[in-house]
């Protein structure tokens, strides 16, 4: 028996980075897994690697219609959902507060903090029929501590932060967790565009963001994937409304 087996589980922004490590090692812990994300090409290849074990669904989850529909979609596709990994995010403008435009703030907070409320709000139904379940937020290092770049980013993941701590309140009764995740820099897609649009030497940069972390260099998806299996898995049904820390020791400072 695997540490998942018989669960149905959901991964917005399934089909890279972070997101496609945690499709991969659910599965091989035995669960169902739907790719919910935009990029088709790499979602459906990510489906077609795991067979009948994985689906993947076109949405984009600041679509309140589009998440509904990919929600219903997999209960459909599975006959049930117990996990809800809610890792769809994007890092946005990076630029000081006072050069920031209203759209530019606006389309960090439609993906990162409603995306978390319309995937959790279509869920609590099909979580509730299954018995409870798990959702696991994708929030960040930046939830948590301060530092001097990416404002709507900060924002965004502090309320997702507490958005956690809020429905881990108000479905403990129906036996449905609900955790935050906070990873340190991860090298993803995410990162590297990131990393890219500092200019100068990218190789450089990336020891300079990896030398943040006291043990000394970036982490990899897989080391948020295997904190995502471990809160989707029974061997968390006493965990709630924690922040679980997988930062290579960055908010120690
Ligand atoms: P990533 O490499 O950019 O992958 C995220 C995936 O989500 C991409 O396929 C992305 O598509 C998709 N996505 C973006 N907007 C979407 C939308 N509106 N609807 C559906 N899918 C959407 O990001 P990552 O680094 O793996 O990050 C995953 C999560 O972890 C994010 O919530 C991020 O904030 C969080 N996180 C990451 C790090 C890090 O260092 N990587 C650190 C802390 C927290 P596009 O490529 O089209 O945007």
């Amino acid at each position: 028996m695997g540490r998942l087996s018989g669960k149905v589980a959901l991964v917005t922004g399934g089909a890279l980075g972070i997101g496609a490590a945690c499709v991969t090692r659910m599965i091989e812990a035995g669960a169902n897994v739907a790719i919910v994300d935009l990029h088709d090409d790499a979602g459906q290849a990510l489906a077609a690697q795991h067979g009948g074990n994985a689906r993947y669904f076109h949405a984009d989850v600041s679509s309140e219609a589009q998440v509904a529909a990919a929600i219903a979609g997999t209960v459909e596709a599975f006959g049930r959902l117990d996990v809800l990994v809610n890792n769809a995010g994007i890092a946005g403008a990076n630029k000081p507060t006072h050069e920031l435009t209203e759209a530019e703030w606006d389309r960090v907070q439609a993906i990162n903090v409603k995306g978390v409320f319309f995937a959790t709000k279509h869920a609590i139904a099909p979580l509730r029929a299954a018995g409870g379940g798990s959702i696991i937020n994708l929030s960040s290092i930046y939830g948590l501590v301060g530092a001097a770049d990416s404002p709507p980013y900060h924002a965004s993941k502090g309320a997702v932060r507490l958005m956690s701590k809020t429905d881990a309140m108000l479905y403990a009764a129906d036996r449905i967790r609900v955790n935050s995740i906070h990873p340190g820099f991860i090298w993803t897609p995410m990162v590297e565009q990131h990393i890219a649009s500092m200019g100068g030497d990218p190789v450089q940069h990336r020891h300079e963001v990896g030398a943040l972390h006291p043990l000394g260099h970036m982490g990899d998806a897989d080391d948020i994937a295997w904190g995502v299996v471990y809160l989707a898995s029974d061997e968390s049904k006493f965990v709630t409304g924690s922040e679980l820390v997988i930062d290579g020791g960055y908010t120690c400072h």
